[in-house]
């Protein structure tokens, strides 16, 4: 059956069904937990499966990052079977079973063509914890996920387990509640790639819209009609270049074809929303590839206008060779397990605008923290117009800047209190970065680190040797200018 032709909520005919000989998918690689939940789930009578990306990555060899179970089971009666889960989501109501820090999100089979669990900007409360998010302040941290599950249950409108469904005037999917078979689960799927099942009850594979030979030939082509597809869900073209750039999928002509003409879109989408697929993007090991892809489709541009407008008015210029070396190393960390923040990310993608912010004031302020602490305010004021940056990282932000001139003109009484404040490896980070590309002296960054790398004893004197050179130069501590004025550097250049 060809989905082009269907598009829309129509039931999907009879699937391929791949029997457990005839594919690589085997249980060892399956996450207990999940596995568990399906067992449960179908001894309670239900039908069972995996769904979506892990099976892709599955197929592909790559370590899936979560594993999604697509149920005939309604919410409440996944929540009878289960001590550990909660329902959550105001549009769609879904099932999250927790295993200590596990979470294994249990959908019920949807009906209708419909944004999918996720994509209800009040029942995403994990990507921050996948993201290590919550290192930079886990009470702030907490308290929006009880916000977010106030705002989850709250209100009450459009809460029942009825069909229903709500379109804006542009074909965007409002409001959906249908509960319908796996035939029809299928339609709401976005990429053929993503909507591959895989049963518990016999281990087989079951595809409704070739999505075995797609993930073969690295392919992305969205179910149904893309135009309509898109307009119901912006963030399928953000998601299109997201599996474009983690997996190295291309966009077929009729999925690709749209894009210019519907990307303006996305500025209608909601704020929160926009920053979770900004971490998604940016945040999950493949940054570099989704920057290039971001803007070669000119979708960088939507989301952050100010960065593309700074980036295209300075092509290869400093500040995109520190964006790039910043992403690289971040997505380093990713591979190798280590914690990456927003905060970091922020100040990576706004030194462009914050920069340009920081050049329209006279160059004898440009080494002033108030005017650095302006230029960031001025430009996460204008980025916050389309994606949230939540405040305690827009505040990480504003203190890995205003750090800097700390660092670049470093004082024997505030030396050894600086390294022991929680953002000074952050903003030594952001030091290093600017000594890569020139923006900052090298010999300055092998001074911190040889002053963080050295025990209590060295590193009195070497901060007191600080002040012995100054006085040979004759600069007093009290706020004497050095004799030898450089001339002052742009702070984008
Ligand atoms: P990854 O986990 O690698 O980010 P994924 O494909 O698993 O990728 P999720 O966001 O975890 O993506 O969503 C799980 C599945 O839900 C997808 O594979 C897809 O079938 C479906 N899905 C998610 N978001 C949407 C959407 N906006 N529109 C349609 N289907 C979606
Ligand atoms: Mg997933």
């Amino acid at each position: 059956m060809n989905p082009d032709s269907e598009a829309g909520p129509a039931p999907a005919g009879a699937p391929r069904i791949i029997p457990r000989a005839e594919h690589p998918i085997s249980r060892q690689q399956i996450s207990a937990n999940a596995l568990r939940v399906l067992y449960r789930l179908r001894e309670g009578g239900h039908q069972a499966f995996l769904v979506g990306g892990c099976l892709r990555d599955l197929m592909l060899g790559v370590e899936p990052k979560d594993f999604d179970v697509a149920t005939s089971a309604r919410p409440e009666e996944v929540k009878r079977l289960f001590r550990n889960c909660r329902l959550i989501g105001r549009r769609f109501r879904l099932a999250h079973v927790f295993f200590g820090h596990d979470i294994i999100e249990v959908a019920t089979f949807r009906a209708a063509s419909a944004p999918l669990p996720g994509t209800d900007e009040a029942d995403d409360p994990d990507i921050l914890l996948e993201v290590g998010a919550s290192e930079d302040d886990p009470q702030a941290e907490a308290e929006s996920d009880e916000a977010r599950e106030r705002e989850a249950h709250g209100d009450g409108n459009g809460d029942s387990d009825e069909g229903d469904r709500v379109l804006d005037e542009g074909g965007r999917i409002l409001r959906d509640n249908t509960y319908g078979s796996i035939e029809e689960d299928v339609w709401r799927r976005d990429f053929a790639c993503n909507a591959l099942y895989y049963n518990i009850e016999d281990f087989s594979l079951w595809d409704f819209v070739g999505a075995v030979e797609d993930i073969q030939a690295r392919r992305l082509r969205l179910i149904g009609d893309p135009e309509q597809r898109y307009r119901e869900d912006p963030v399928r073209m953000l998601r299109a270049a997201r599996f474009e750039a983690k997996l190295g999928f291309r966009l077929d002509a009729p999925s690709e074809a749209p894009l210019e003409g519907l990307r303006e879109l996305l500025t209608g989408v909601p704020a929160a929303r926009l920053f979770d697929e900004t971490l998604k993007l940016f945040l999950t090991g493949h940054g570099v590839t989704s920057l290039e892809v971001l803007r070669r489709r000119g979708l960088l541009g939507v989301l952050y206008p100010e960065v593309e407008g700074f980036l295209g008015r300075h092509p290869g210029g400093a500040v995109e060779q520190l964006l790039r070396a910043g992403l690289a190393n971040t997505d380093a960390r990713v591979q190798a397990g280590k914690s990456v923040t927003p905060t970091f990310l922020f100040t990576l993608l706004l030194y462009g605008p914050i920069a340009a912010h920081i050049e329209q004031q006279p160059p004898e302020r440009w080494g002033e923290v108030g005017a650095i602490l302006d230029a960031c305010d001025a430009a996460l004021r204008e980025a916050t117009r389309r994606v949230t940056i939540p405040k305690r990282f827009a505040l990480g932000v504003r203190d890995m800047f205003a750090l800097q001139p700390q660092l670049e003109h470093p004082r024997s009484r505030r030396v050894l209190r600086l390294i022991e404040q929680p953002r000074f490896r952050a903003a030594f980070d952001l030091l290093l970065l600017r000594a890569q590309v020139g923006m900052a002296q090298r010999e300055l960054v092998d001074w911190w680190s040889a002053l963080q790398a050295a025990d209590p004893a060295q590193r009195q004197e070497m901060a007191l040797a600080l002040e012995a050179a100054r006085g040979q130069r004759g600069e007093g501590e009290g706020g004497g200018r050095p004799r030898r004025r450089r001339r002052r550097r742009r702070p984008g250049a």
